[in-house]
């Protein structure tokens, strides 16, 4: 049999869907067999250095002895009990955790399932404390700028970029929304006045009828990895509350470090109105979301016609989900983080800069534990993760942008590896 017979699986290409595939012409897979630390381990026993952290999430690398434990020590007492009518230690160790973490001003949590489902809960929030506060039904719409992303749910997708995001495949069967431009000032650059204009505009002609702004503040993730200026939220603040809109921000893929700080609404010195938190949530663990907003919203939508949340979920607030993020959340307390991930972003600024040069290479950006090399056409995934598995890294592009943000435990050698290869891999031109 060869490597890659076993690290194909023909139950899985024909009857899996992974994300985003053909079930014609599915992309390959590659069989995993296990992981620890930053590196994932195929089936055929070769190991790979993570650049992705499993999509933001595994932060702490994979297999940590205290997440384990926490999961262990947990299954032992109970998986699941239902959240409604009962509680337990470890969702009010979690809630006191995040709060400990969040602004001062946030003070009501939801635990929801996924990201996808946190935004969703966000929205229905935004929606009940905005006609509660109003007094007018027509205050349900939203707005957000393009190139945003907030998860693959009806409502989530409908805030995602109009062109990069699925709206194409669903057209009018999404709740049409107002879609600002992108915040053009790069996040290390100069501010722009022009960029916040069209957010006045909407607002002076549409503030009756939307809810909330929501973005992700400063790192646009999936929608193009891009890095916008700090003042862009600070003025964004500033007219919500002119004009009676709440704001969300989204730190599912940024929360808990990723930007260098613990939230990168710090960034901005922006407090919310409701934010979104998941991914890195758990370390990676499983799925959980959480949605925490301003005693001013979480009693405005009390005193509201339903006079109660209008969510939630069987798996609310799982015990083993909260154990294994109050030791993700404890592991984030005891480390310094902000110099661990000043680490990983000099090392990314110093290692991909000369990527800049390379023909095709249209930007280079990192920030925090994010290193992004943008190239001017879209990068064919199969031929490149072929040539990473080959090279021993697991680095995932999407679009226009090859990027890796890897476990904040990867030590500066895997840095180097991982920055090498991609960087070598782009200057072979083996994207295309
Ligand atoms: N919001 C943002 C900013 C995200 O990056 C993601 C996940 N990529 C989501 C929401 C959706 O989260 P999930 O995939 O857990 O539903």
């Amino acid at each position: 049999m060869t490597m890659d017979n076993i690290l194909f699986d023909s139950f899985d290409h024909d009857h899996l869907w992974h994300p985003y595939t053909s079930a014609i012409d599915p992309l390959p897979t590659y069989k995993v067999a296990g992981a620890r630390g930053n590196r994932i381990i195929l089936a055929d026993g070769r190991e790979l250095v993570d650049g992705m952290s499993s999509w933001w999430c595994a932060v702490h690398g994979y297999n940590h002895p205290e997440l384990n434990a926490a999961a262990a020590a947990q299954i032992e007492k109970m998986s699941h009990v239902m959240f409604g009518g009962l509680t337990h230690d470890p969702a009010i160790e979690l809630g006191k955790l995040l709060l400990e973490m969040c602004p001062a001003e946030m003070n009501n949590i939801f635990f929801a399932d996924s990201g996808s489902v946190s935004v969703e809960v966000a929205l229905k929030v935004a929606i009940q404390a905005a006609v509660s506060r109003s007094g007018s039904h027509e205050k349900t719409n939203f707005a957000t700028i393009r190139s945003g992303y907030h998860g693959d749910t009806w409502n989530a997708m409908s805030v995602c970029d109009p062109v990069t995001g699925m709206h194409g495949a669903f057209g009018p069967a999404l709740p049409r929304r107002y879609f600002l431009p992108q915040p053009a000032s790069r996040f290390d650059g100069e501010w722009n006045p022009a960029d916040i204009a069209p957010l006045r505009d909407l607002l002076e002609k549409h503030s009756d009828e939307i809810a909330a702004l929501i973005l992700e503040p400063i790192v646009q993730g999936a929608g193009g990895m891009w890095f916008y200026h700090p003042e862009y939220l600070r003025q964004a603040r500033s007219l919500c509350d002119e004009f009676g809109v709440y704001l969300i921000f989204d730190e599912i893929a940024t929360g808990f470090w990723r930007t260098g700080r613990c939230f990168a609404l710090e960034h901005a010195g922006v407090v919310p109105d409701i934010m979104t938190v998941g991914k890195a949530l758990t370390g990676g663990y499983m799925t959980m979301a959480a949605v925490i907003t301003t005693r001013e919203v979480a009693e405005t939508l009390s005193r509201g016609e339903a006079g109660v949340l209008m969510h939630g979920p069987t798996f609310m607030a799982n015990p083993l989900a909260c154990a294994v993020a109050c030791a993700s959340l404890k592991l984030m307390r005891k480390q310094d983080m902000a110099a661990n991930i000043a680490r990983i972003e000099s090392r990314l600024k110093r290692l991909l800069e000369p990527a800049r040069e390379l023909p095709g290479v249209t930007d280079v950006r990192c920030l925090g534990a994010i290193g992004v090399v943008e190239v001017e056409g879209a990068v064919d995934v199969g031929v490149f993760q072929k040539e990473c598995v080959r090279r021993g890294v697991w680095i995932r592009p999407f679009g226009r942008n090859i990027y890796v943000m890897p476990p904040y435990i990867t030590p500066d050698e895997d840095l180097e590896t991982l920055c090498r290869e991609m960087t070598d891999i782009i200057r072979q031109g083996k994207w295309k």
